[in-house]
């Protein structure tokens, strides 16, 4: 696992050094829309943790991290109308190292919605 370099631009949104447009804030966890949005709903699901990446967080975070992490997005897809609860449903993708082509080292989910979101995975 890469050290956690806390330059990394989530790390500096969470040390409130620039801004960020939130959408749902909780004692473990930040939502925000991805400032190039893919969807008309594209939102990002970050924990307040230094962890690189899914697996990262999965592997070492606390359980009142993780089930809050989880409970944020199932809040989010609920307010942004994308949840299967009254909504027509939503993508959520976290990226991991080199081949998962991750730009940001501070684990993120992606959730994408609004509109069919096609093939899972383009022809490498
Ligand atoms: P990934 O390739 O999974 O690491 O995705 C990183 C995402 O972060 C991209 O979708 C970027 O558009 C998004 N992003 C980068 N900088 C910011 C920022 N300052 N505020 C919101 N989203 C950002």
């Amino acid at each position: 696992m890469p050290a956690y370099d806390d330059s990394n631009i989530f790390a500096r949104i969470l040390r409130g050094e620039i801004p960020n447009d939130t959408v749902l804030e909780t004692e473990h966890t930040l939502v925000f829309r991805d400032i190039r949005p893919q969807a008309p709903v594209h939102v990002l699901v970050i924990p307040k943790g230094a962890y690189v990446s899914y697996d990262d967080f999965a592997a070492h975070a606390s359980e009142a991290e993780i089930v809050d992490f989880h409970r944020a997005i199932a809040k989010v897809t609920r307010e942004l109308g994308v949840a299967l609860e009254g909504g027509l449903g939503f993508r959520a993708i976290t990226n991991a190292g080199p081949d998962g082509v991750q730009e940001v080292p501070h684990f993120h989910m992606h959730i994408l919605g609004g509109r069919p979101m096609g093939r899972m995975v383009q022809p490498g």
